[in-house]
């Protein structure tokens, strides 16, 4: 057992007047992804998880006589962290073990603490007991857990009759597994194409070697983001990147179909039990957006900005085709990527295969640790941990001697593991026990001869490491639940999108973008990348706004016959460059399942980050003093604000979309 988890374990609940459980608690969290656990030890974890958790629960619908904070609230919070470190855990398993039966195991277990949670947010007998707290002289963080809280009860249908309650558990155990099918349908959905060695003209010389031709003569290309993206953008045959394009459209497709045809029709009949005209409207109640005809008014408003940059954009993509392929009459969906780089070349002199030799792995995750020291004036150093891969990197964040938060770097591609970016909050911070969290990556690893990488895959890392800072640096409320990410979930983005930025500071750069020869990223490259930077910024906002039209759609209107056909419709009303007729994005576009109707966050996210940068732009990027403002303002809070109030604590005023309106309208 990992004894500081459990001291801290122990400590806390000795406060919280629960010592009796605490050993408990401790002993059923454990370290964190013990590297030889095969299939049956994940589940017995999983069963001391889920009995720790129904021991508190049965022992809250049993009290009696007064309900307090100490009493009641303070077991509930309790059983909130366990949950929470529990889809940590098996999440974790799910996302980066190396076989199968390991992977399943750990989504297993995430079906099984969903299904508890459904049953514990339909419990009654609870929500009566939370509902019963004398919160009188309550510090303001703790009201607004209970008002939360009791939200949250009334919306998952905790005020229902028996039968209904039983069927609303029904449904959250059957979207629950069919999320998992979904999720597991893209994750074995990989497909790979065939291509001639000649036909990698126009990759870098480090892809081409990476990909020798096989005995039959053919280089293999993966739909793995590492393996895609360099050919959609590099590779200059059209037919290459349409053959591509269409397989890696055409993931999970169409198994994923009837699987989404489902969870909709479930979602939709939940919505109806609860007395909601549709599940959009259900799922954005507790959101700063907080219902579907502000959600449409925000993509109305935003398009509004938007549309007028996109059509520059597109006309400058439009001149650089007619140059290298005469008489083409518009832009093709698997075009755009290759373009992007040929316009910023044309235009703005700047080629991101200039920037990519200063990229190599292994320093821009030293400059990304250094920047976290430099803004907030923390220490961070190397953590001595067990792994689950030789190559998963551990360090621990130190603030004035005191560690503060522990993580996990698992950045790089391994067969079946998870494909994307994305942070997991493994621990929340507990007495002067340390938050800890993994970043899970796909990037490429090592130095200069291995790890080049792209600045988007730079502002990618960027983008999941400014997570785990809000995790580690909102890690230490009273609450549990209130720890860390635990803002409004339309809020959780702004802080990473804020942070992107920083990738494209001079000042910051210099400090860690080095080519092989040592030299420093010039000047004037970084000038010239910041120049093309707001390049395409219209046309993949407008993208971007249209992904958020599928997502409200599906959630609010009768099902279409043909989910591909309306997605690509309602893609389109956005989306400046249309979708071909053989785009099935819907199956694997994960969002759908853990996102459902508000994938607008993204983009909402982008308004409050853009509002939120004001403030450094003016004072400066590296002003510590603005740096710890910002970390006390929003970091600091985790979810013990509401996120309106947070933006007010740092700006002095509310949030507007006139920073969006003013990046939206630079013509450069
Ligand atoms: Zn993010």
């Amino acid at each position: 057992m990992n004894k500081l988890i459990a001291g801290g374990l122990l400590a806390a609940s000795a406060l919280s007047g629960t010592a009796a459980s605490a050993e408990d608690l401790a002993t059923t969290m454990g370290p964190i992804l013990a590297t030889a656990a095969d299939p049956a030890t994940i589940n017995r974890k999983c069963d001391a998880y889920v009995s720790a958790i129904e021991a508190r629960r049965t022992a809250l619908e049993e009290q009696t006589g007064p309900a307090t904070l100490q009493k009641t609230l303070a077991p509930y919070d309790e059983m909130i962290a366990l949950i929470t470190a529990g889809q940590g855990d098996f999440g974790l398993y799910q996302q980066v073990m190396a076989d199968k039966p390991r992977r399943d195991a750990g989504a297993d277990c995430l079906v099984r603490l969903a299904t508890l949670t459904s049953k514990i947010n339909l419990s009654r007998p609870m929500y009566d007991r939370l509902k019963a707290i004398k919160a009188t002289g309550a510090d303001s963080a703790t009201a607004w857990y209970l008002t939360r809280t009791l939200q949250g009860f009334e919306r998952a249908g905790v005020a229902l009759d028996e039968a209904k309650r039983a069927r609303v558990q029904q449904l959250n155990e059957e979207l629950a597994r069919l999320g998992t099918e979904f999720d597991d349908n893209i994750a074995n959905g990989r497909k790979v194409l065939k291509i001639k060695p000649e036909e990698l003209a126009g990759l870098p010389a480090d892809y081409v070697a990476a990909h020798k031709p096989g005995a039959d003569g053919l280089v293999e290309i993966s739909t793995d983001t590492p393996d895609y993206q360099p050919v959609m953008t590099y590779a200059e045959s059209d037919d290459v990147r349409r053959r591509l394009a269409e397989i890696y459209n055409q993931r999970a497709y169409p198994a994923n179909d009837a699987v989404l045809r489902q969870i909709f029709t479930l979602r939709q009949e939940l919505a109806t039990i609860l007395g909601r005209p549709n599940y959009a409207a259900l799922i954005l109640e507790d959101k700063m957006v907080d219902t579907p005809a502000k959600v449409e008014k925000l993509l109305a408003d935003m398009a509004a900005a938007a549309r007028p940059a996109a059509q520059r954009d597109y006309e400058k993509n439009l001149a650089v085709l007619h140059e290298v392929r005469p008489g083409a009459g518009r832009i093709e969906f698997w075009q755009t990527a290759w373009l992007s780089p040929k316009v910023q070349q044309k235009y703005y002199a700047y080629n991101p295969q200039d920037a990519r030799q200063y990229f190599a792995y292994d320093n821009v995750r030293d400059g990304i640790l250094k920047l976290t020291e430099d803004m907030f004036g923390v220490d961070i150093r190397p953590w001595n941990t067990p792994k689950w891969d030789p190559l998963v990197e551990t360090y621990e964040m130190v603030d004035h001697g005191k560690v503060i938060g522990r993580f996990y770097f698992d950045s790089h591609p391994r067969p079946g593991k998870y494909g994307h970016a994305n942070m997991i909050p493994l621990r929340p911070g507990i007495g002067d026990e340390p938050p800890v969290a993994a970043l899970v990556m796909n990037l490429p690893a090592g130095d200069h001869s291995t790890g080049l990488m792209e600045h988007s895959q730079v502002t990618t890392f960027l983008h999941e490491y400014g997570h785990m800072l809000h995790g580690m640096f909102g890690g230490h409320t009273r609450w549990l639940g209130q720890s860390g990410v635990t803002t409004e979930w339309d809020f959780v983005e702004a802080p990473s999108q804020m942070l992107e930025n920083w990738v494209y500071d001079y000042d910051t750069l210099a400090k860690f973008a080095v080519n092989k020869d040592g030299q420093t990223i010039p000047r004037d490259l970084v000038e010239r990348m910041n120049k093309a930077r707001y390049f395409n910024l219209g046309l993949g906002d407008m993208t971007q706004l249209g992904y958020a039209n599928i997502s409200l759609q599906f959630h609010q209107n009768p099902l279409p016959a043909d989910f591909g056909a309306a997605t690509r419709q309602w893609r389109d009303q956005y989306a400046v460059v249309p979708a071909p007729d053989w785009v099935q994005m819907q199956d694997s576009f994960t969002h759908l399942n853990g996102y459902s109707a508000i994938y607008y966050t993204y983009r909402w996210s982008k308004v409050i980050a853009d509002d939120l940068f004001t403030r450094f732009e003016k004072e400066g990027l590296r002003n510590p003093q603005t740096a710890a403002a910002y970390r006390k303002a929003i970091l600091e809070p985790g979810g013990t604000r509401p996120a309106a109030q947070l933006v007010r604590d740092f700006l002095g005023r509310d949030i507007s979309l006139d920073a969006y309106r003013a990046e939206m309208a630079l013509d450069q």
